[in-house]
């Protein structure tokens, strides 16, 4: 006997990857430059050069056996000192490296914080459009998954919706901004409202209500800021990663913060731990803690993706296309001519072009292209999303 939820999870592959294998299997056939494949975020820009400096000095400078060897299960005090500073340098955070816990990407950090806050009928909440490992993540973890309809088009926050949303078993509101699919960063508005809300609704129910913010595309905008939300809403939990900001989606790391101004914060960041625990957690990879202690600070060279980014929205946009205001990550969320966003992504196959469809994302319709692909491939793909338009 197995258990059949693993099952369906481990058999059934996902939207995007089944594209994208697809997307692998026409390359050899017909040749890489002709498949136009938008489906998967996987970063186009290589690693900030002082990250391979890094790891040169690491294996030079340091034992062998401290670079290999286990570290605290909380992390290297060397790492978390770092990105302490970090963001006391750039938001004011009052960070100390204790609150702070590492683990292998924002995936891990995700699920320990989930998994620290399920409760009997506990339930977690996510705004659609959203990541569609929320809703494993959650269940996995034991709370209830809600979906928030969309704020079609702008896709910031209805929160009308988020109220009709809210029970008291509510324990947390998971957010991501700048936001896969839609590429929209929420605005500092959109926050102060949702902030508000929570803080009535957390006194109302008499427990705190957190915001997990899931920020792997924080350092991705392209003109606006991401508002620092820990400073708009203190029961906010912070579950962060280099795999987009330094495109080390491969190397695994990343962490959880857990602010001390939020409620239970010492006893939160114990269950988180816990949490990890219970999940095989052992440390964060050892070699890629050093990394960071040393890279922390670094921010990505966003030239290539902006200018794939532009050249593709005023492309589409041209076009007829109507697409979400794209001011960060990597994707572009685009509304389906004739409204049926599988049967274009259907059609599009047809020309070797791969896009996802945004049911998987909770808000059909839509479709999302990343656009973190070479700049020759977007050039020539707008003549095919003409042809598609028409
Ligand atoms: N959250 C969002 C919104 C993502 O897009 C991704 C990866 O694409 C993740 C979490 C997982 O990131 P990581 O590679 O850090 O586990």
């Amino acid at each position: 006997m197995l258990n059949q939820t693993c099952y369906a999870l481990g058999a059934n592959r996902s939207c995007i990857r089944e594209l994208f294998e697809y997307g692998r299997a026409r390359a050899a056939l017909v040749g890489e430059e002709n498949v136009f494949d938008f489906s998967l975020g996987n970063p186009s820009i290589p690693a900030p050069a002082q990250v391979d400096d890094a790891i040169r000095e690491i294996l030079v400078d340091t034992d062998s056996l401290k670079v290999h060897g286990y570290t605290s299960a909380v992390g290297d005090l060397s790492a978390r000192t770092a990105i302490a500073q970090d963001l006391n340098a750039r938001f004011d955070a009052n960070c100390a490296p204790e609150d702070l816990f590492l683990c292998g990407g924002a995936a891990p950090a995700l699920i320990a914080v989930l998994r620290s806050l399920a409760v009997e009928g506990g339930e977690a909440l996510a705004i659609a459009p959203y990541f569609p490992e929320y809703k494993p993540f959650a269940e996995s973890s034991g709370l209830r998954f809600r979906a928030v309809s969309p704020d079609v088009p702008a896709f910031q926050i209805r929160l009308e919706a988020v109220e009709a949303a809210l029970t008291p078993n509510t324990q947390a509101v998971i957010l991501n901004s700048p936001n896969n699919p839609s590429g929209v960063v929420y605005t500092a508005k959109t926050l102060e409202a949702l902030a508000a809300l929570l803080t009535k609704k957390a006194s109302e129910f008499g427990h705190p209500i957190y915001i997990i913010s899931d920020e792997p595309y924080r350092e991705l905008v392209y003109g606006v800021t991401v508002p620092w939300l820990p400073h708009i809403y203190p029961d906010t939990i912070v579950c962060y990663s280099y795999s987009k900001s330094l495109s080390l989606p491969g190397e695994r790391i990343g962490y959880v913060y857990v602010p001390q101004a939020a409620a239970d914060s010492r006893e939160l960041y114990a269950a988180i731990a816990g949490a990890a625990r219970a999940c095989g957690h052992v440390c964060a990879p050892s070699l890629w803690q050093q990394v960071i202690a040393r890279c922390a600070s670094l921010r990505p060279d966003l030239k290539a993706y902006d200018r794939n980014r532009l050249t593709l929205w005023q492309g589409l946009t041209r076009l007829g296309y109507e697409v979400a205001r794209p001011d960060g990550a990597f994707y572009l969320f685009v509304k389906a001519p004739r409204g049926d966003a599988n049967a274009f992504s259907e059609k599009a196959k047809k020309k070797d072009l791969l896009l996802v469809p945004g049911d998987g994302f909770g808000c059909p319709g839509w479709f999302r292209l990343c656009y973190c692909v070479s700049y020759d491939t977007i050039c020539r793909s707008l003549p095919v999303f003409g042809e598609l338009i028409r």
